[in-house]
């Protein structure tokens, strides 16, 4: 076996085409995987619609949520808890900052490393080929840690904790405790603001609302522990959303706005939050122009970044631990095989489902 299956983006904004793609030689302490499951996000369908401002160049294969099974491994290796893994182990495996610029030794906040490895935007014609997850196989570098998926785990769940769902821990890792008082408004009902949305539920708020659409979506946000929900296609008018939040919360606002849509979402999500409360931002929206007339008095604002190793342990943990009380599997609303990989896309760029899976 020397090449593997994977779908590839050859031109922008044109059909991904399936291509044979070399296996790579192990360098040691490498693994390839056999894909068993690569959920797409948002961030794909961005980069086949036109280059991100990263640079990156095609061809691509896309995908950068993969689950798979150990294949083969060059020597010995450990997952990140220390335990042995073997070939047949299901795992998913963080990226990999350079562990020497400013950001990894003395600031700590690998996830703004600017020689941080990740996946679905490297060449597929260099070696080693595969670091993309729509993808039979992965390579996996050396330096990646890897973290073991439990049985309760379904592969398209813990692929979807490769990305979406690890960034939502940052999030609430940084925002920290929430106290039994607290009312946290999540603003979005995609895989992240219902993901979020039972976090937050979890961590013991006293309430969860949740904005977002359209209904069915919504009805996904209920089960996922939200208090209540509001449709924005119902309620277009942001003063109304104001005072729905307002309403909740006599009159102050929250007291945490966790915003998972877009940038552009930030400015309203500002008029909901009290004075003094935390606001934190983990859209991955790209530019927006975030104007406001004032902010929040004595309000913390993070912005969120990618996750740390630790925080795809925290998901798949999660995702373990809680599977009895939120009904994480009716996040992954559609199911494809490789060669459908443009239905796919073309499913999420439309918003038809909540998150697509790529089953192998
Ligand atoms: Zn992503
Ligand atoms: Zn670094």
């Amino acid at each position: 076996m020397d090449t593997c299956r994977a779908a590839v983006i050859t031109e922008h904004n044109k059909p991904l085409t399936i291509q044979q793609v070399p296996i790579p030689k192990l360098d040691p302490g490498s693994l390839l995987v056999k894909i068993t499951a690569s959920t797409l996000c948002g961030t794909d369908v961005h980069r086949w619609h036109g280059p991100l401002s990263d640079g990156d160049t095609l061809p691509i294969i896309t995908g950068h949520e993969p689950c798979g099974t150990i294949e083969e491994i060059a020597g010995e290796r450990t997952d990140i808890l220390g335990n042995p893994v073997k070939r047949g182990d299901r795992i998913v495996w963080s990226y990999v900052a350079c562990g020497s610029c400013y950001y990894c030794t003395v600031a700590l906040q690998p996830c703004i490393c600017p020689g941080r490895a990740s996946w679905g935007h490297n060449r597929s014609d260099e070696h080693p080929y595969l670091l993309g997850s729509c993808a039979e196989y992965m390579y996996v570098p050396p330096e990646c840690l890897i973290i073991k998926v439990p049985d309760e785990v379904s592969s398209a769940s813990a692929a979807a904790s490769a990305c979406a769902y690890r960034t939502v821990m940052h999030g609430f890792d940084r925002l920290g405790a929430i106290k039994s008082t607290e009312t946290v408004v999540i603003q979005g009902s995609g895989p992240l603001g219902n993901f979020a949305t039972a976090v937050a539920r979890d961590h013991g708020a006293k309430q969860v609302l949740t904005i977002g659409a359209p209904a069915a979506r919504l009805e996904v946000t209920k089960r996922m522990g939200a208090d209540a929900v509001l449709n924005l296609e119902e309620i277009t008018d942001p003063k109304d959303r104001r005072k729905w939040v307002c309403d909740h919360t006599d009159g102050r606002g929250a007291d945490i706005v966790v915003q998972v849509a877009n940038n552009m979402a930030v400015p309203e999500g500002l008029t909901m939050l009290r004075d003094g409360g935390r606001f934190v931002n983990i859209g991955a929206g790209g530019n927006a122009n975030i104007s406001v007339r004032s902010l929040p008095q004595e309000m913390i604002f993070h912005t969120i970044r990618s996750g740390e190793p630790r925080h795809w342990l925290q998901a798949i943990d999660f995702l373990a631990s809680r599977k009895k009380t939120f009904p994480f599997e009716d996040m992954i609303t559609a199911s494809y095989k490789l060669d459908q990989i443009n239905d796919a896309l073309q499913a999420m760029a439309s918003y038809q489902v909540v998150k697509a899976v790529i089953n192998f």
